[in-house]
């Protein structure tokens, strides 16, 4: 007010824009990169939110680009990865966690489908690398090769191309003919990748490798299975299950195999599953599955022991098996089992103990014996170094003791998943890069803290229902509409609707602060639902 009691306004007479606000200021918003949950769960680091903000606008093949700088088995692991990455999504804490795996499916298919590939490379470099074993690390690696430039041999003891893909998991979870598609449109086709298969890699084959190549890559996975040291398992009509598995992937077993029989799975992973599951398709009349582990703990994923129930397959858990009972002809007759009391020790390692006075037998026509996979590197002699658990020995990079030998996948770990493998095959050829272009190897980094439930913005979310049917582009929009996005700014235009001093705009790739004028109020920062803007001291 003026002394004579009116109002007055002050009015510039130029530009506000010499007056730099952005003096005040204390603290500061940065737009930064964080990590969403499900994005830190997933193995290959697959940055999630991106793709599914791209399927939300209706961006497919851009989804499809995004996933395949991490991952090129798209449809592949849209159908049986566990997707660690809906574990961990925010979204479970509000409502359910977003059908991640379902969308992938669906971004995978609509690839093959629609013919998509990836870009080719323009340049191709000198140096050779082979690759022994076509699984999904084997084939992860070729492809992020290809992308460098290298020329790539990949060395198959199979026909066929796809390791466990292929003839471990069968073909009532993972249809053939868009897993084969898959492989050739965004891994052979492209690239130069050659396929030596029917090629079992024995130590002589190996030491022609090494002289012939610069660099070799180790991904043979564990294709036997585990000895069971019971009485009997040599009696006729026991089967072991990965080979089981095999064989019936090939073709090689008739299909009536176990026509009107009573089959005996032992084991809870998922091979004694998928083993059951066959048998049922083999004819089998009854199929039971018998294992040490109690239900919580049995290792297969829930979903496939509760298809496995839905089938008919009977589970019956904490039983270890004592012997293999024959019918005096040399056939199985029946399994004797204890009650398993404990499969773990206080420290978490496998070491079961029974009760011997507690006693079961179940009758069988025909055992599987599913107890675990265990991998033959007899190829690699004495120039390989390998764990005390019969392992490839590598190092953080994946590298060996040998120089240009590295080595990843089911080889290195403990029988694993797809999606492991595939993060182990990116692994090593950033690491087989580096080694050929005789640069340090470094290790790739989570940039960024992980965003928590608690720090989102819940006022722009409303509650939806969870999609479970992912089967168009309506369905995955839709689903994908249901993404926080955590930690990743999806241009939703809230930090920018709301700067009271206009200091942010927008550009080409997303938001831009001009410091000049922005006071550091920390609207934007608040204001932002996925918490991509932080906010800093000055
Ligand atoms: P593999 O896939 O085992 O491939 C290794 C390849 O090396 C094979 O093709 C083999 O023939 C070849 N090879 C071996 N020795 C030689 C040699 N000397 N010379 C030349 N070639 C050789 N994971 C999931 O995520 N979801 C699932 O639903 C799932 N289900 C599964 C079901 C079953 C029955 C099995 C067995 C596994 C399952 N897994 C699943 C695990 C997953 O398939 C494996 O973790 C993954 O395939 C390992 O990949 P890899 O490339 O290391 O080895």
């Amino acid at each position: 007010m003026s002394e004579k009691g009116e109002a007055f306004t002050s009015v510039s007479h130029c530009t506000t824009l010499l007056n730099k606000t952005g003096t005040w200021r204390s603290q500061r918003p940065v737009f930064e990169a964080k990590i969403s949950p499900c994005q830190s769960a997933c193995p290959a680091g697959n940055n999630i939110p991106e793709w599914l903000g791209l399927v939300k606008e209706g961006e497919l093949q851009k989804a499809w680009e995004v996933i395949m700088r991490t991952n090129p088995l798209v449809f592949t692991c849209g159908s049986v990865c566990p997707h660690p990455c809906e574990a961990a999504c925010n979204r479970d804490q509000f409502d359910e966690a977003l059908s991640i795996r379902d969308m992938e499916r669906f971004v995978g298919e609509e690839a093959v489908k629609n013919k998509w590939l990836p870009q080719k490379v323009a340049y191709s470099k000198e140096d050779k690398v082979a690759i022994i074993g076509s699984g999904p690390a084997g084939l992860s690696c070729a492809y992020q090769l290809g992308r460098r430039g290298y020329s790539v041999t990949i060395i198959e003891a199979l026909p066929v191309i796809g390791g466990m893909l292929q003839v471990g998991i069968q073909d009532y979870r993972l249809a053939r003919d868009v897993l084969e598609r898959e492989i050739i449109h965004n891994i052979l086709l492209p690239f130069e990748v050659e396929v030596r298969s029917n090629c079992l890699v024995s130590q002589e084959v190996f030491q022609r490798i090494r002289l012939e190549f610069q660099a070799i890559f180790i991904s043979t996975g564990a294709q036997e299975g585990r000895e069971l040291k019971v009485p009997g398992v040599d009696l006729d009509r026991v089967f072991y299950g990965v080979r089981f598995l095999r064989d019936r992937a090939l073709g090689k077993l008739p299909a009536n195999l176990f026509k009107g029989e009573k089959v005996l799975i032992i084991g809870g992973g998922g091979v004694a599953v998928d083993a059951g599951r066959s048998a049922l398709r083999l004819g089998a009349k009854e199929v039971k599955l018998v294992c040490l582990e109690s239900w919580e703990e049995m290792p297969s994923y829930k979903l496939d022991i509760q298809d496995a129930l839905r089938e008919g397959i009977e589970v019956d858990c904490s039983w270890g098996p004592e012997e293999v009972i024959g019918d005096g002809r040399g056939k199985v007759r029946e399994v004797s089992f204890v009650r398993c009391t404990s499969v773990f020790d206080s420290e978490g390692k496998f070491s079961p103990s029974f009760d011997r006075s507690v006693k079961n037998s179940c009758r069988a026509d025909a055992v599987i014996i599913a107890t675990g996979q265990v991998s033959n590197l007899s190829f690699l002699g004495e120039g390989v170094p390998l764990t005390p658990e019969a392992k490839v020995k590598v190092d953080d990079a994946l590298k060996t003791d040998v120089a240009g030998v590295f080595a990843g996948g089911d080889t290195v770990t403990q029988p694993a998943t797809v999606i492991e493998a595939i993060a182990a095959g990116s692994k090593a050829a950033r690491s087989i890069d580096s080694y050929l272009r005789g640069e340090p190897l470094t290790l790739e980094e989570e940039a960024g803290s992980v965003v928590e439930f608690e720090e989102l913005n819940l006022d722009y979310f409303k509650h939806q229902a969870r999609q479970f049917q992912i089967h168009d582009h309506v369905s995955a929009a839709e689903e994908a509409s249901r993404c926080f996005s955590c930690g990743y700014c999806n241009l939703c235009g809230n930090c920018w609707v709301f700067c009271p001093d206009i200091a942010i705009s927008r550009e080409e790739e997303g938001y831009e602060i001009d410091y000049d004028y922005c006071k550091g109020c920390g609207i934007c920062f608040e204001e932002c639902p996925s918490k991509a803007v932080s906010l800093k001291k000055e």
